[in-house]
């Protein structure tokens, strides 16, 4: 692969996705300057232990960062982390940091990611009431978690429903809140959520579900307990909200690159600027079978990554992933394969009740998605199948083997 000339590559956003495609660059030999520029003052370190080994405090730091930190000196890579890009001026090629140095690119990636979004909630400003989104973030929970004896989950959806089982696992009492009927109910339905429901319930979590978050009560400036529209109130000792996330798009906004809940991107991970790409979280990417859509998970970060370097460096290949992730909660691991918010057929293979099934969604005739709860082979094997017309009864039927039905 030819280099980009004489160019010099910015990376703006120093996570998963910038670490991914930085490393892809040095892998295909492009020897030019490369400039990682990241707000966190940290090197790039993957999230998802944040919720699970590290916030129990059975993983490190060091354990979590995606490369040594010597890793970029060794590799020529200047990177500026504890620096904010303001802005990407496309016209002059030149990034803005937040203290007024302008850096220049021939070619730039955007992989800002996205951070925590905080809904009008009374009493969110208190002292006590958490979110996860950064490892401090996971720190400030731990201790938190080793001061009081009772927890409030704000919102059940993956950070929420990981952090209650981490909670409970590390011996607090746990309480959680959600509009929802069960959790995880709208990424993935309510057949599977019922499931994660059963399972938080036997691990002693109280559900509080069905109700929209009223307030956050405190007494002296601290959060004391969580109200929901219903009228129940949970009393606690910390409070850890988990409402969704907003795409960092900050730094493009006003340079002229579309912007629609997330930097759009085309079948190449290309922005409208040409030349500047985007990646990861913040990137909404026109998707071959899904259309339009912006994922917020670490195997798409390291894909899209890899393909953004390999986009920057001249390749045509459209980025067609069908999107794979996993979660842990207790001993359950959860893993998904596909993208969908609305299907027309459920089928489940295997037993909802034992935990261990997969729900199949269809949608005319063609397989969307497959959500998998100890079932991670199954999964897997499910990921060919994904955007094909699919039997449903043969999907239902332990019998057969998805390899062959995927024709593999
Ligand atoms: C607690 C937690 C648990 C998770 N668990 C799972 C899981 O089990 N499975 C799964 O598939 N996914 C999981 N995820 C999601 C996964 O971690 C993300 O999808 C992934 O981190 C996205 O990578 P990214 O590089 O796009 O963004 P990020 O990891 O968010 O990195 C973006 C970086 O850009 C920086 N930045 C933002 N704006 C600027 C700016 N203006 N200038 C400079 N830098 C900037 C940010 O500070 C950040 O460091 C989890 C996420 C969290 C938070």
């Amino acid at each position: 692969m030819a280099p980009v000339g004489p160019g010099a590559i910015v990376v703006v956003g120093a996570g998963l996705a910038a670490a991914s495609a930085v490393g892809e660059l040095r892998r295909r030999e492009f020897d030019g300057r490369i400039v990682l520029i990241g707000e966190e003052p940290l090197p790039p370190y993957e999230r998802p232990p944040l919720s699970k080994e590290y916030l129990r405090g059975e993983r490190d730091l060091g354990s979590v960062l995606v490369r040594p930190a010597s890793w970029y000196g060794e590799q020529g890579v200047e990177t500026r982390f504890g620096t904010r890009a303001v802005a990407l001026d496309v016209r002059s090629r030149e990034v803005v940091l937040a203290d007024g140095e302008r850096v220049e690119f021939d070619r730039a990636l955007v992989a800002t990611g996205a951070r925590n979004r905080r809904l009008p909630i009374p009493g969110l400003d208190l002292d006590g009431v958490l979110d996860l989104r950064t490892a401090p973030d996971a720190d400030r929970i731990r201790e938190a978690a080793g001061r009081g004896s009772r927890a409030c989950v704000v919102g059940m959806g993956f950070i929420g429903a990981e952090v209650a089982a981490s909670l409970r696992t590390m011996g607090l009492d746990v309480a959680a809140l959600d509009v929802f009927g069960v959790p995880l109910e709208r990424a993935l339905g309510p057949e599977v959520g019922r499931a994660i429901d059963s399972l938080h319930r036997e691990h002693g979590v109280e559900l509080h579900m069905g109700s929209p978050v009223a307030a956050i009560e405190g007494t002296g400036g601290r959060a004391r307990a969580v109200t929901n529209e219903r009228g129940d109130r949970v009393a606690c000792d910390f409070v850890v909200v988990g409402l969704g996330v907003r795409p960092n798009v900050e730094p493009v906004e006003g340079s002229g690159i579309e912007v629609d809940d997330g930097i759009l991107v085309d079948a190449h991970l290309e922005t409208t600027a040409p030349g500047v790409f985007a990646a990861g979280d913040v990137a909404r990417h026109r998707h071959p079978l899904f259309g339009p859509v912006r994922v917020e998970h670490y195997d798409n970060a390291i894909r899209m990554g890899v393909a953004a370097a390999a986009g920057i460096l001249g390749e045509r290949e459209p980025f067609a992933d069908p999107h794979w992730f996993w979660s842990d909660q207790y001993e359950a691991n959860l893993q998904v394969v596909g993208v969908a918010s609305e299907w027309d057929r459920l089928v489940i293979r295997g037993s909802v009740e034992e935990r261990s099934f997969v729900a199949f969604s269809l949608s005319a005739g063609r397989l969307v998605m497959a959500a998998g709860v100890n079932r991670g082979r199954d999964v897997r094997r499910a990921k060919k199948l994904i955007g094909r017309e699919a039997d449903a009864e043969a999907l239902a039927d332990e019998g057969t083997d998805l390899r062959e039905l995927a024709g593999v």
